[in-house]
């Protein structure tokens, strides 16, 4: 059979992998995500390959608008012409780096200052914007001739995820969509009600024999339906433990975002950077959202039942 998925990777992080993919069809190929600035080996054995098979790149598809997902569009999109394809939401993300390290990183300003280090991990391997060319939501397909590439909705750990569902492979190709637990640093979400509706989606694939493997872009691939239940369960269960651990701590009475960012960081034994003020504040949202808790001004509490 036709080899029609090629995975290029290189360590990035002791506990973590970098990726990107290659999805090739009988007409047109596409290259899920493109790494970050320092990578440029790893995507060149990417477009070796296209070369060799005489297969035309026409889509990048950016999984979602986080730096190690993004940073060498420009640099791609120059050799080969491919169009930038990508959730909408991520469209400012990708088209300004400034306002990307600015939302990403630098979201709570009076807790976490700019500094050397941040730009040095994150503003200096972002590359230059790029105009996205398709904004993407879920639902749409890409005919690679003799392969379809169905574009799923894998919304949470940022507002605007997708990923690439090929149904007659029983595979799905997502990003960050599954995060990682093993980092030192919460790898965090955005919007635990969406995580919980992707979740949900892929338990559905999985349980229906629709799904049976999953290459993320950090992560070793989860084959088997049994597996990829677990890995899901694992999520939902550190969602809810999350959402526990806040109410716990405004059991004894109001707390500020800080204190509660600093206090979940220390159950957990990570350490207490921006991805993971971002996650918490997004929980203190959803329960606040769901009626649980209540902020005023800076604060939060218990609410009243
Ligand atoms: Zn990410």
């Amino acid at each position: 059979m036709k080899q029609w998925l090629y995975m290029f990777e290189r360590q990035m992080t002791p506990q973590a992998m970098l990726r990107v993919y290659l999805v090739v069809g009988g007409r047109s190929a596409v290259l899920v995500d493109t790494a970050m600035v320092g990578y440029e080996e790893l995507v060149t054995e990417a477009l070796q390959v296209v070369q060799r098979l005489r297969i035309p790149l026409k889509f990048i598809v950016n999984t979602h608008a986080h730096h190690d997902h993004i940073g060498l569009n420009h640099w791609v999109q120059t050799q080969t012409g491919a169009l930038v394809a990508a959730h909408r939401w991520g469209k400012p993300w990708i088209e300004v780096p400034e306002r990307n390290y600015q939302e990403f990183v630098l979201a709570h300003p009076h807790l976490i200052a700019d500094s050397p280090a941040l730009q040095g991990e994150i503003y200096n391997t972002l590359g230059p914007g790029i105009p996205l060319d398709i904004g993407l939501r879920g639902g749409e397909v890409l005919n690679l001739g003799e392969l379809e590439a169905e574009v799923v909705d894998l919304s949470g750990h940022v507002p605007g995820e997708i990923g690439l569902l090929v149904r007659d492979k029983q595979t799905l190709i997502t990003g960050d969509a599954l995060t990682c637990s093993n980092l030192p640093f919460f790898h965090g979400h955005m919007r635990p009600d969406l995580y919980r509706a992707t979740l949900n989606r892929i338990n559905v694939w999985a349980t229906n024999r629709q799904l049976d493997c999953i290459y993320s872009i950090h992560q070793s691939p989860i084959l088997g339906c049994r597996d990829i239940t677990m890995a899901v369960q694992e999520r939902q269960d550190e969602l809810d433990r999350l959402d526990r651990a806040l109410e716990d701590e405004l059991h004894s009475g109001t707390r500020s975002l800080k204190d509660l960012w600093l206090a979940v960081s220390a159950r957990w034994g990570k350490q207490p950077e921006f991805r993971g003020l971002t996650m918490v504040h997004a929980h203190l949202a959803d329960l606040c959202q769901r009626g649980r808790v209540e902020q005023l001004g800076e604060l939060f509490r218990r609410a009243e039942t």
